[in-house]
């Protein structure tokens, strides 16, 4: 298994593999260790090992996905479009259709054989190398709401508390101004 996650130490977003066995992870970039939540694994009913909790937040919320390339598919589709207009443009209707539903095609192709991942709802970080099971859920907008929330709100206190600080920071200055006065 490997996660993906970000680095607060040095802010950037670093891949490493860790077992069922770890107890934490060290930033590939900066070297810090994050600690894992104690129990971060659980079974289901078939008794495969599945990811119960983000190793990185600790949160119960994480879903599952496709761990497609968007723009891959993007670049696919927009490649069998230009080719299908330039048949188009040569009257070549068969062609026009032909390379629209092959290119199609591919993109449902890997699509279909793309590997899963999970990823926290929390904090962002992605997993990668563990074995499915049907306990995975899949995106749930409400979940992901609740935490969009969650973080615009801590991020609105923070930008207050960082105004307060520097008012009591101008209010002090005034003040040794004028008891210098
Ligand atoms: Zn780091
Ligand atoms: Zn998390």
């Amino acid at each position: 298994m490997n996660v993906t996650y970000f680095c607060k130490a040095c802010d950037k977003v670093t891949r490493v593999p860790f077992t069922e066995d770890s107890t934490a992870v060290s930033c590939s970039r900066c070297g810090v260790e994050h600690a894992f939540s104690s129990n971060f694994l659980s079974s289901d009913e078939e008794g495969n090992r599945t990811l119960d909790r983000c190793t990185i937040c600790g949160s119960h919320e994480l879903y599952y996905r496709k761990q497609f390339n968007q723009r891959l598919g993007i670049s696919i589709i927009a490649v069998g479009a230009t080719l299908s207009t330039i048949a188009y443009a040569n009257h070549n209707l068969f062609w026009t259709f032909l390379i629209l539903f092959v290119f199609a095609g591919v993109d449902l192709l890997f699509y279909i054989f793309m590997k899963n991942l999970l990823q926290c709802y929390k904090c962002n970080s992605e997993f990668r190398g563990f074995e499915d099971s049907p306990e995975y859920q899949p995106f749930n907008l409400e979940i992901h709401e609740k935490y969009h929330q969650q973080r615009v709100r801590l991020e609105r206190a923070e930008k207050e508390r960082q105004w307060r600080e520097q008012q009591a920071a101008n209010q002090s200055t005034d003040d040794s101004d004028q008891a210098g006065a």
